[in-house]
């Protein structure tokens, strides 16, 4: 997989773009004016992997709060101004490492001035996001709708008020609820800048539709070598994003993060409840961060072989479970509720040995 070659940008000390590892992020859906809450998400958060976290500023309440919210977080902070340049200011103010607002939508160019000076004295990089719903009404009439290519000029607007002031600490993001328009937008965005692409399907849906678009839409761009960080949106808790970002890096391999968990379809074959053994182990497993891989299989017929490769495994059998390694059986375990605990403690042994 090539990447294309674009420039790297510093959120705080998250490198973007150029050689640096393809960024997870994500947005808090609590109130920002809510230090507790922020917190407590942006917290979770990074405990799940992500690696900047965006915030609404809404209002100048939310406005007061983000240095307290600054102060105590783990990861870069990115604020998501709209319209009201001032909000841009307090953030920067208060040490957010970016921001998130589209320069053309904020009142004038004596306001562009003073953000994009303010930004480039913090070492603040802006991502210009442009939304298929918020086209600007000429671009609409002259592609006859939200067209990719609309899309594209209207960032491209947005990016020429940054240049002008020779400000090139740019990302940029082209979404859609349509997963072909994005791949088409930032296919000819690709084509058209060496900035940084924040890439996402926007408004996708809930968790599982969402991801499934997510994973579509991500994973060609991602193929093609375009994308240098990513939002997976979900209408769900956004710490399920950062889950899914992950599942789709690594099946690309681009990166790992956490074990990866395979397990069979069931059959008739199956003669233990795998399904609800699959999603334990899984549970159990949240929030580890090595790099390993784990089989839940239905049979001893099939799974063990099925599940070569994997690092360790249990495969089913009549009130029994089979433990293996690299498709060798290691033990047997029987009784049904003693097969999660003793799977689990199988493989804490594996990773400890592991980590010699
Ligand atoms: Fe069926 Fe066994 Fe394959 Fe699972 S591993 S799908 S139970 S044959």
């Amino acid at each position: 997989m090539q990447r294309k070659q674009t420039r790297t940008v510093h959120v705080g000390g998250v490198g973007i773009g150029g050689e640096n590892p393809i960024r997870v992020q994500s947005m808090c859906n609590t109130d920002t004016r809510d230090v507790a809450a922020t917190l407590a998400q942006i917290r979770e958060l990074a405990d799940a992997g992500c690696e900047i976290v965006r915030l609404a500023v809404p209002d100048d309440r939310a406005a007061a709060v983000l240095a307290d919210i600054r102060r105590e977080s783990p990861v870069p902070l990115i604020a998501d101004i709209h319209f009201d340049h001032r909000l841009a200011l307090a953030a920067l103010d208060a040490g957010f490492d970016g921001l998130r607002i589209n320069p053309g939508n904020i009142g004038g160019e004596e306001k562009v001035d003073v953000v994009v000076r303010a930004a480039a004295e913090r070492g603040a990089p802006i991502r210009i996001g442009v939304n298929s719903g918020s086209l600007e009404k000429d671009l609409l009439k002259q592609y006859g709708g939200p067209a990719p290519e609309a899309m594209v000029e209207s960032a491209l607007r947005h990016v020429a008020m940054l240049e002008k002031r020779g400000f090139h600490d740019i990302k940029i993001s082209l979404k859609s609820s349509s997963v072909l328009k994005t791949v088409a937008a930032y296919r000819l965005m690709s084509g058209r800048v060496d900035y940084p692409l924040h890439i996402g399907v926007t408004e996708a849906g809930t968790l599982v539709r969402g991801a499934v678009k997510s994973a579509v839409g991500l994973g060609i761009l991602l193929a093609e070598g375009i994308g240098d960080t990513l939002r997976v949106s979900l209408t769900h808790d956004p710490v399920a994003e950062i889950g899914v970002a992950y599942e789709i890096l690594r099946a690309l391999g681009l990166r790992e993060r956490g074990p990866e968990i395979v397990s069979c379809p069931t059959c008739g074959r199956t003669e233990i409840n795998l399904i609800r053994l699959a999603e334990q182990v899984e549970e159990a497993l949240r929030g580890v961060e090595e790099v390993f891989t784990v089989a839940v299989m239905g049979c001893v017929v099939n799974g063990p072989g099925e599940a070569r490769e994997a690092d360790i495994g249990i495969a089913g059998g009549r009130d029994l479970g089979i433990i293996f390694r690299k498709g060798e059986v290691v033990r047997k375990v029987h009784g049904d509720k003693n097969l999660l605990p003793e799977f689990m403690k199988e493989i804490e042994k594996f990773l400890e040995e592991r980590r010699g």
